[in-house]
């Protein structure tokens, strides 16, 4: 395991080796300009008890800004020592957006206390970073607080290096740094400071929808107990049944709605704050129904900026947090133009005048297999640099279409930028274009290549080429492969397990069910499931019905119309004539292996869902289904030859699903689940390659994931799945910058 984290203060790397000993670790910890960086080895479970007592037991003057622990292959330490600091590294670190820290928390929260109250209260361990740096190096005239002047008080914390807020940037207080206002829906002036913060309380416990300009943008927020508020919320967002997250007043009350294991709990509660998957206790826990229908699962985070401790201990109770923009536009955060995007849907905005320089989304993460995984990276991960096993070029990546980040690489590091969405109105596009320039300007880029996916159309490509440097267009799923490959410090030849919606394939079909072997010399596609055609093309990734249809015309041809097997009351009589035609003249439905579709297919097939509110819902509410199932076995599948291909044959599936009607949905969900794990360890064993890595937007299914692991292990095989990249397309740019790297290398 490696431990990277940026920590403050003195005497924390003789108590990292004091607990070392303790524990009986292997390995090194080193304090370079980058931070502190621990390598250890021991079995998983004393891991995870250091990294507890790491930041439990911590010397109270040290502070941890940030902590990513990677779980890597041993090899083979004898003992642990404290190595001297290497000049190596350089390389200006950005820090993340930091949550609250326990001082400052106290300060705010005690009358005494001169900052008590002041919603932008932060010290050197604390506060703003990523979000307010327009240029390197970090000092406040190069930060948005440049227009504050401080006072007296402030500068002479700030200039005195026995102080908390020594060379604090963002320091200030309520004489001097930004306040508080309460503007109405129409952008008008209500009222200041305090009582600006109460009313906007008040005005949440009335049941009103109210916009905060937080720290990375603005959020909505909203009574998570009244069902009313909630779907008047979706209705102005137009949101239909995408989950919302939750922001509660303490971890107190996180408990009463949600189980939490220790690796959950210390997400929770760790200094990037983020968005937790955690599973509910129970239906009936006086939250709103709405939240998230049907989902037995509440993204939950606590108060992460002083402002939101203040308004939330006002509030008192759990409160929507959802990001203050149209559905898919990047979130606001400027006050003016939040009005101006924000009619209609917040009754009041209470904005303040710190400027937000770039939006940065919440984080999410879940656990799985024991440890963390960040499904979106942004606040309080943005943008700590990925360390990778080697030297890299100069490469900028522009990744995909969906969920779009970008990277950059400077030496053995590589730098991803925040979430910055799908790209696919001006917003984004213009969000995605000042992602990339300042990432160029903060790391000194002067890229030797620029790399995009294969895919044609995608925004990120367009850019890509129109750029004179180089161009590497990397296959989406070789991208994906190789991105969990980097984060796990992994070295070829692996084999790659790539269950994913869909990605440009080189043969002209799409697609997302790929098993490639990959080596020196790049990769080849082993294994794919059976393609099948989608009645629709895009329309397909909405309508898991169409997918559906698909599976059954590949399996049954015209006699799926004939014979009754297309479920009653699913397609009007005029879909049921085109749709016919459509399939047999492949009339705008290109063939795919998508293993997202299969997953839509089958929910449809199972009469689960045969039209989706937001991507991915069928395939979500597929991994639910199973809850409770406990069934070893899977559907049946073949493996069938194609030249040198091996080919997964769903067929026997398709069959097998529609002859045992009678299976509970749970039976049914978890025999899908299981052939779909069945299908890639039998392909492995085939290929007999050691190592297996598993990635592609499927990978954030918990189910799905853990059973792979579970049964590759079983077979002998070494599992590797991703940790602090996410498996979806938000951690493709860095297997596009790993791709153009390993062709600069071998040019
Ligand atoms: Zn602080
Ligand atoms: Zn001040
Ligand atoms: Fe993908």
């Amino acid at each position: 395991m490696v431990i990277r984290g940026a920590v403050q203060g003195v005497g924390f790397r003789p108590f990292v080796f004091r607990l070392a000993q303790e524990l009986g670790l292997k390995g090194w910890v080193i304090n370079s300009g980058a931070g502190v960086f621990i390598e250890a080895e021991a079995a998983e479970p004393v891991l995870r008890e250091f990294l507890r007592r790491l930041e439990t037991e911590k010397p109270t003057i040290s502070f941890i800004h940030s902590l990513e622990a990677l779980y890597l292959d041993p090899v083979g330490f004898t003992t642990f020592e404290i190595r001297e600091s290497s000049d190596g590294e350089k390389t200006a670190l950005i820090l993340p957006d930091i949550a609250t820290c326990p001082d400052c928390l106290r300060e705010i929260f005690d009358p005494a206390n001169r900052r008590y109250q002041y919603p932008f209260t932060n010290c050197t361990n604390c506060g703003p970073r990523f979000t307010i740096i327009e240029s390197l190096p970090y000092d406040r005239p190069r930060t948005t607080m440049k227009k504050f002047v401080m006072c007296e008080a402030c500068s002479r914390e700030y200039l005195d290096p026995a102080d908390r807020r020594f060379h604090a940037q963002p320091n200030a207080c309520a004489q001097c740094g930004p306040e508080l206002a309460l503007w109405d829906a129409e952008g008008k002036p209500l009222a200041r400071k305090q009582p600006a913060l109460l009313a906007a309380a008040e005005a949440v416990r009335a049941g009103q929808i109210v916009a905060v300009k937080g720290l990375g943008g603005f959020h909505l927020l909203a009574d998570a107990r009244r069902e009313d508020v909630v779907c008047e919320l979706r209705r102005r967002k137009r949101r239909e049944e995408k989950p919302f997250a939750l922001m509660f007043p303490s971890y107190e009350l996180v408990l009463r709605h949600c189980a939490a294991s220790e690796v959950e709990w210390r997400l929770l509660r760790a200094p990037e704050s983020p968005i937790v998957l955690l599973r509910r206790l129970a239906d009936d826990d006086g939250l709103a129904p709405s939240i998230a229908p049907r989902n037995p699962y509440l993204g939950a985070m606590l108060p992460y900026t002083p402002l939101h401790h203040l308004l939330m201990n006002a509030v008192g109770f759990p409160v929507v947090a959802t990001s203050g923009n149209l559905s898919e536009e990047p979130i606001c955060t400027d006050e003016n133009e939040a009005v101006r995007r924000l009619r209609g849907i917040a009754d009041f905005f209470l904005i303040h005048n710190r400027p937000i320089l770039r939006h940065v989304d919440d984080s999410v993460v879940r656990e799985m297999g024991g440890r963390e995984l960040v499904i979106r990276r942004a606040r309080g991960f943005a943008p700590l640099p990925v360390y990778v096993d080697r030297e890299l070029p100069a490469v900028l990546a522009v990744g995909a279409h969906q969920k779009n980040s970008i990277s950059v690489s400077v030496h053995s590091q590589v730098f991803i930028s925040q979430h910055i969405g799908d790209l696919e109105n001006e917003a984004s596009y213009e969000a995605f274009r000042s992602a990339v320039s300042a990432f160029e300007a903060f790391y000194e880029l002067k890229p030797a290549a620029v790399a995009c996916d294969m895919h044609p159309d995608y925004m990120s490509t367009q850019y890509a080429r129109a750029s004179t440097l180089p161009l590497v267009a990397v296959q989406h799923h070789y991208a994906h492969i190789l991105s969990c490959m980097a984060e796990n410090h992994l070295r070829t030849p692996v084999l790659g397990i790539a269950w994913d919606g869909s990605g440009f394939g080189p043969d002209g079909t799409v697609w997302g069910g790929e098993i490639l072997h990959v080596s020196d010399d790049g990769f080849r596609r082993v294994a794919h499931l059976r393609p099948f055609l989608l009645p629709g093309s895009e329309k397909a990734v909405r309508e898991p019905r169409r997918c559906a249809l698909g599976l059954l015309y590949e399996v049954f041809g015209q006699d799926a119309f004939d014979t009754g097997l297309v479920p009653a009351g699913v397609f009007s009589d005029d879909e049921l004539e085109v749709f016919p035609r459509m399939l047999c003249h492949r009339i705008n439905s290109p063939a795919t292996t998508s293993a997202g579709r299969l997953f839509d297919g089958f929910a449809s097939l199972l009469n689960l869902r045969h039209r989706a509110r937001f991507e991915g819902q069928a395939a979500m509410e597929l991994e639910f289904a199973l809850a409770g199932a406990s069934v070893d076995d899977g559907y049946p599948f073949e493996i069938c030859t194609n030249g040198d291909t091996l080919v997964m044959d769903w067929e026997p599936a398709v069959r097998a699903a529609l002859r045992q009607k009678n299976d509970s949905l749970a039976v049914a969900s978890a025999r899908f689940h299981n052939m779909l794990v069945a299908m890639g360890v039998e392909v492995a064993k085939r290929i007999g390659e050691q190592k297996v890595v598993l990635s592609g937007g499927c990978f954030q299914n918990r189910y799905l994931t853990e059973r792979f692991i579970s049964t590759l292990r079983e077979a002998g095989f070494q599992p590797y799945w991703h940790q602090r990249v996410p498996p979806n397309d938000g951690g493709i740019a860095l297997g596009q910058l790993m791709a153009a790297a390993a062709q600069l290398r071998r040019e």
